[in-house]
């Protein structure tokens, strides 16, 4: 039996896919153990994160925007250079 790609597991638990493959695919995990096990956890950790609070983030940007300029200033064309220079390497 040819299992559910992962991916394709995490797009159906997140209400992602298609409806004509999220039913072809909860077809295959009513019929595969295996598929169905991944397929319910998957489910339970979308749960468990869509529970979980953001953490409240806004009063970070002040202090991020006031060095961000700093920042640019200092290392201004040397940050084009790197990122240059990892895209070359990662090629
Ligand atoms: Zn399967």
């Amino acid at each position: 039996m040819t299992h559910v790609p992962a991916d394709e597991l995490e797009s159906l638990a997140l209400d992602e896919l298609s409806r004509d493959r999220a039913a072809q695919v909860e077809a295959h995990a009513a019929a595969c153990p295996q598929c169905a096990h991944e397929l319910s956890w998957l489910r339970a950790e979308r749960t468990l994160l869509t529970r979980r609070p953001l953490p409240q983030t806004a009063h970070l940007w002040a202090g991020i925007a006031a060095l961000a300029p700093a920042a640019r200033l200092r290392d201004g064309p040397a940050l084009g250079r790197d990122a240059d220079a990892r895209s070359r390497a990662a090629r």
